[in-house]
């Protein structure tokens, strides 16, 4: 093989990697899959793990990503497959993801799981003044700086099992985690129907999103979009910055 052709099919696979590892869909799935194999490692005996729930409550239906329930507490579980500086605060509505200095906002995590306590507390009537401990776990690529509540970890996805194993003290008897299983096993929607009109719900607000975005209104506050310069080049931004910080590329 000469030298030229060996050059172009190493393009070729680095190309293609690229966009096998940055395709959302696929970098989601990673993040699941992997915490998925990395739970089974909890002792069998003592944890009970969910994957994929999805519960209807009054607003709609949440899908949360990981519940793992033990005597020590219930651990709602969001992953996140994201690369660059993730920076944000539990207070602010939006995280920031840096690039190289491309930065895109996020929702905040924080609020999202949330979110997801509130819909599974929803469906646990007997435990209302139970706290649920919120995992945010992002996969490797990302590099956190982030201000947390004390009810949340907003962590890495290798660390998951070490902070779950930190909670070590005994907060439901046995009947209890018994019966937390069995009420989110019932609450837990099975049916492909519900399941994909959810995702259909999700994909809708994020066309609509980029419908306002493409018309050139911010997805966050309805002014106008403008483009504007920076340090790394051009990008869109909203004209009420600094009151709003929506910016796109
Ligand atoms: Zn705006």
């Amino acid at each position: 093989m000469s030298v030229l052709s060996a050059i172009i099919a190493i393009i070729l696979f680095v190309g293609l990697f690229y966009l096998a590892v940055n395709h959302a869909k696929i970098k989601g799935l990673i993040g699941e899959k992997t915490l998925i194999s990395i739970l089974r490692f909890l002792d069998k005996n003592m944890y009970s793990i969910f994957n994929d729930v999805y519960i209807e409550h009054g607003q709609g239906t949440s899908q949360i990503d990981h519940i793992v329930v033990s005597k020590f507490g219930i651990f709602v579980i969001e992953t996140k497959n994201y690369k660059g500086i993730i920076s944000g605060s539990y207070k602010s509505d939006k995280w920031t993801q840096n690039i190289w200095g491309n930065k895109y906002s996020m929702p905040n995590p924080i609020r999202q799981n949330k979110a997801h306590l509130y819909a599974l507390k929803s469906v646990l009537p007997n435990y209302a003044q139970l706290r649920c401990i919120s995992i945010i776990a992002f996969s490797s690529t990302a590099t956190l700086y982030v201000a947390v509540d004390e009810y949340t970890k907003v962590i890495y996805i290798r660390d998951v099992i070490n902070v779950i194993k930190s909670y070590n003290e005994a907060i439901f008897s046995e009947e209890q985690v018994q019966e937390i299983c069995n009420l989110i096993s019932k609450a837990n929607v099975i049916d492909k129907t519900v399941r994909n009109k959810h995702k259909y719900v999700v994909q809708q607000k994020v066309l609509s999103r980029n419908a306002q975005i493409a018309a050139g209104i911010c997805p966050y506050c309805g002014a106008e979009l403008v483009q504007r310069y920076g340090k790394y080049g051009s990008f869109i931004g909203c004209s009420r910055y600094p009151k709003c910080k929506f910016t796109t590329k």
